[in-house]
């Protein structure tokens, strides 16, 4: 049977774009729960400077409370200093970010997307020399909110510095939502031509209901791993305009339907998500 790994971004991804606070014990519960559902690999939180994202300003104390649960626990980390946080806290791997585009690197990052690969190379080594996974992801790979559509020659470079920081893993990502399958098609093939044993995952957004028909080709050509959030989750879903996670009970039960596994107990899954949503109209608002 054809396997693919899906990875479950809610607790990063999908909380980050909110107001309020989430308690720590039930971000424990929706990671035990993804973890019970037969999910592999959970992006936890993001070492960014606490200030920038109060919600997940609790990483280093989330973590370790995850230690008795059986699973792959990446966090983002943009520099050195969230890297440090990262080994400390005990997570199995970092995903460190650039943007493909110039404009969307500075307003995400305040660097120069040059400056942040020279961060992100002294990042990669730290984590290196501490044992963990270093996945690479490229963000804006196909459209910038700022720029419109990115040169591959853009998304490449990135690529490039992450395949020479000796990375595990490529991540591309579909920023807005609007990639579509002739583009997908174009930075897969091309990435595949660069990547060797390295696996490419992607990471798309929905905003046209495009991103199942975006899966399909890059499975097609060779795509494995895919990232999602519960209930399309992350990039202000309920904002006018805006674009959530591809969502994780969708695309598991795209694959289902397709004879293709994922390791993932669907019935488990929607309880996981009813019982997030639950948590969620107690505690959050959603910025207009
Ligand atoms: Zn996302």
């Amino acid at each position: 049977m054809e396997q693919v790994v899906i990875m479950d971004v809610t607790p990063r991804d999908g909380l980050q774009d909110a107001e309020g606070y989430v308690p720590l014990e039930d971000k424990v519960a929706l990671i035990q729960g993804l973890v019970e559902a037969g999910v592999h690999s959970v992006e936890v939180t993001s070492f960014v400077h606490p200030t920038w994202i109060p919600l997940l300003a609790d990483g280093d104390r989330l973590v370790p409370l995850l230690r008795r649960l059986k699973g792959e626990w990446i966090a983002l980390a943009p520099n050195e200093r969230g890297v440090e946080r990262a080994v400390a806290s005990g997570v199995s791997g970092v995903t460190l970010v650039a943007s493909a585009s110039e404009s969307h690197n500075r307003a995400n990052l305040n660097h120069s997307r040059t400056e942040t690969l020279a961060i992100l190379r002294r990042a990669a080594e730290r984590a290196h020399s501490a044992g963990l996974k270093v996945r690479g992801a490229v963000s804006t790979a196909f459209d910038c909110p700022f720029e419109g559509t990115v040169p591959i020659a853009s998304v490449m470079t990135v690529v490039e510095a992450y395949l020479a920081m000796g990375v595990a893993e490529i991540g591309i990502a579909d920023t807005i939502g609007t990639a579509n399958p002739a583009v997908v098609k174009e930075r897969v093939r091309t990435v595949n031509d660069v990547r060797g044993t390295v696996p490419l995952s992607l990471h798309l957004h929905d905003r046209y209901g495009w991103a199942l028909a975006n899966v399909s080709i890059a499975y097609e050509y060779g795509v494995r791993h895919f990232e999602t959030a519960l209930g399309s989750l992350g990039g202000c879903p309920y904002a006018p305009g805006a674009a959530g996670n591809l969502d994780t009970e969708k695309l598991v039960s795209f694959f289902d339907a397709q004879g293709i596994n994922t390791d993932i107990d669907l019935a488990r899954l929607a309880t996981v998500r009813e019982r997030l949503f639950t948590v969620l109209s107690q505690r959050l608002s959603v910025p207009e």
